[in-house]
């Protein structure tokens, strides 16, 4: 009886520590190895103070400088269940190289919601990228911001100032936020802080990276508020000459809180947002785990496209994480290289980005690997 009594309580103190083990890693950030064009990092608690020492408080990586050049912005894990938006912004910050102007990266947008994983959607905790010798393991986050973090929901989300009202669940939605204020709730001060960001640093272009299900509307898409829709037609064209498809969304006017169209309203900025085709995020989905996360191949979206129910292109090859990754760096390649066409006084000079067919070629261990880093 003694004996039972004993290994019971072991295996309770093993399953706790093996628990609580698990619930601090989800807490804790990857490393990131920043490309020589870093010049500084700042905080989201520098553009908003009642952030610091939250889980929301986090890096902004300046690269180049201030020096007459444009300022872009790119946005990852504002949803951190789209891990393509995270990985291309870690990709960015490992291997950009700035000649002239700037870009400030935000890899982790709302860093509360890669704190924990939505309960009910099965999503792995982690999910890893293979390197050379090794692997490199990557969180998988929500949508939401951490419930610890901001809680109960409201039965109503009234968005500040629009009136618009949204299920209460998308008060934890960064990217329904949009400007926030300074007196709002969790996510609405982490809103606040990135539209103070776009405005004291004069941000001339913002690229919002995302995913979505391969079912939704708005997907293969670059978004764009009015001022920034003739930056991102030439950057569509572009593409489409490449043979990459993208669609151009207009950000619609009365739908708000969205980054394209507050931070294009609320501040001087060009406002972009783009949209990259992710199975595991998507309803029609079959097993989901970190292999989902990374080949993107589901037998489900297989028979769903062959009866027309994804609105993107979609067979055995699935639509893989460098896929998606790919994507968004040459749509981000795009915008700006339209910008600077546009703007050719102050056109930014960047390099170090992979095209599309090299990252497909050489796989994003090649980009992501930190024993090539100085
Ligand atoms: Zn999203």
């Amino acid at each position: 009886m003694k004996l039972r009594a004993l290994i019971l309580l072991v295996t309770v103190v093993a399953l706790a520590i093996y628990a609580g083990l698990e619930f601090r890693a989800s807490r804790i950030d990857e490393p990131l190895y920043p490309s020589a064009s870093l010049s500084k990092v700042m905080r989201l608690s520098e553009f908003d103070a009642s952030l610091k020492n939250s889980r929301a408080d986090t890096e902004i990586y300046e690269f180049g400088r201030q020096d007459g050049g444009a300022t872009v912005l790119v946005l990852g894990g504002t949803h951190c269940d789209e891990p393509a938006s995270y990985i291309a912004a870690y990709l960015l910050i490992e291997n950009i190289a700035l000649d002239h102007g700037r870009v400030l990266i935000v890899p982790r947008a709302n860093r509360s919601a890669l704190s924990h994983t939505t309960i009910g959607e099965a999503h792995p905790a982690t999910f890893d990228i293979p390197l050379k010798r090794s692997v490199r393991s990557f969180r998988m986050g929500s949508r939401y911001t951490n419930p610890l973090d901001q809680w109960p929901d409201p039965e109503v989300f009234v968005h500040v100032p629009s009136g618009q009202e949204l299920s209460g669940a998308d008060s934890r939605n960064l990217n329904r936020s949009y400007p926030g204020a300074a007196d709002g709730n969790f996510t609405g001060r982490i809103a606040n802080a990135i539209t103070e960001l776009v405005k004291r640093e004069r941000v001339d272009l913002v690229v919002d990276l995302h995913e979505a299900s391969p079912e939704y509307p708005v997907i293969n898409a670059i978004v764009a508020h009015e001022r920034a829709m003739e930056c991102a037609s030439i950057a569509v064209l572009d593409l489409q000459l490449e043979g990459l498809e993208f669609a151009l969304e207009p950000s619609p006017p009365n739908f708000h809180g969205l980054s394209h169209r507050e931070l294009g309203d609320h501040t001087a900025t060009h406002a972009t947002l783009m949209e990259s085709a992710n199975v595991s995020q998507g309803r029609l989905r079959g097993r989901t785990n970190a292999d989902l996360v990374v080949s993107g191949l589901d037998s489900m979206y297989v028979r769903a496209a062959r009866i027309n129910m994804t609105r993107v292109p979609y067979d055995e090859q699935g639509i893989p994480l460098k896929v998606r990754v790919g994507r968004h760096l040459a749509g981000f390649a795009k915008l700006v290289n339209a910008f600077s066409q546009l703007n050719p006084e102050i056109a930014p000079a960047l390099s170090g980005i992979p095209t599309y067919d090299e990252l497909l070629q050489n796989d994003l261990g090649a980009y992501l690997d930190p024993h090539d880093h100085p």
